[in-house]
């Protein structure tokens, strides 16, 4: 067995000891066996595992639990997005990560994943912040965070409310999308409404500009269709007076159970007087991930774009 499966092993058969004996559900039971390990971490068998182990081991563990009892915001950002994201994230900061670390906010953390899967491929090089206004998936990130070692600060709060975060060096977040309740509260905002609810996603994309230094850049996954919503044309006139789109990524379609559920990457950098806006945006689709060849003429032709840009 390899060690990520043997940590899972661990975690599942301590969650569903949790679930049976306390009589709660298997995602508060992986929650449960994550404390018991960190009150007990010297002894533990992930000791001599990598970060990466680790995080996967938990990953599939919350999975597991999310499938039992699904939840409308219990979605968990996969790994090949995180890849995805962490590659464009390096790709953005070659310069800056030779010699500084980052500073990264995930808005909408949820579980962590998206967020430590960019922070494990970026070992050593950034301190991030994340919020997230559920309290179980918050404190999973939280003790995933504390067992691999990556240095984070979480707020249990609604993101879309005053945050004390510093303006950071770049964001990554896998937007939730739909209305957001709160009409006073959105009324702060440039991306409100005319009428009717706000799109939390839109004021998502705002709040996160925000808390963005002049300069830096913002990765989100968007759904694919953003651009195509009623709200559209506030949206994108609120992007072209405060950042430059750098580039709009499709992902494959079967990574998405149904075209609904489909999604992109959108980059975008907020303007700043020392820099300029690249000379053309990056538009390109992700191939179908078993296609090496395809794949690799990807991130060829994202090279070439860095190259000219
Ligand atoms: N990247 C996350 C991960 O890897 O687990 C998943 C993010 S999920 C697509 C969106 C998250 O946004 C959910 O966890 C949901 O609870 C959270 N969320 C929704 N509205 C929020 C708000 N107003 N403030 C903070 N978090 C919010």
């Amino acid at each position: 067995m390899e060690k990520f499966e043997q940590i899972f092993s661990y975690i599942n058969e301590k969650a569903e000891e949790h679930e049976k004996t306390e009589n709660i559900s298997f995602l508060d039971g992986v929650l449960q066996a994550l404390e018991d390990i960190l009150d007990e971490k010297d002894s533990w068998m992930g000791n001599n595992a990598t970060k990466e182990e680790i995080r996967k081991a938990i990953q599939i563990a919350i999975l597991k639990g999310m499938r039992k009892t699904s939840q409308p915001n219990h979605q968990m950002t996969p790994d090949t997005l995180g890849l995805l994201v962490g590659y464009f994230v390096e790709q953005f900061f070659e310069e800056q990560l030779k010699t500084k670390q980052i500073s990264l906010l995930d808005p909408a953390v949820g579980t962590g994943n998206l967020m430590l899967t960019v922070m494990n491929l970026l070992n050593g090089k950034v301190s991030a912040t994340g919020i997230e206004v559920d309290e179980l998936l918050i404190r999973l990130a939280a003790d995933t965070a504390e067992l691999i070692e990556q240095p984070v600060m979480l707020y249990h709060q609604d993101a879309l409310q005053k945050m004390l975060v510093d303006p950071v060096d770049a964001v990554v977040c896998d937007l939730p999308v739909g209305y957001y309740p709160n009409e006073e509260v959105a009324l702060d905002y440039e991306l409100c409404a005319h009428e009717g609810l706000s799109y939390a996603h839109h004021l998502f994309i705002e709040q996160s500009v925000n808390h963005t230094k002049e300069g830096g850049y913002l990765f989100f996954l968007i759904p694919a269709n953003l651009f195509e919503s009623e709200q559209a044309k506030e949206l994108h006139k609120y992007l072209k007076k405060h950042t430059w789109i750098q580039a709009v990524i499709q992902l494959p379609d079967n990574l998405f159970a149904s075209k609904a559920h489909e999604k992109s990457i959108l980059i975008l950098q907020k303007k700043s007087d020392e820099q300029r806006a690249p000379r053309e945006v990056l538009l390109a689709k992700v191939p179908n991930m078993s296609n090496k060849q395809a794949l690799s003429m990807f991130f060829e032709k994202v090279q070439v774009w860095k190259k000219n840009k």
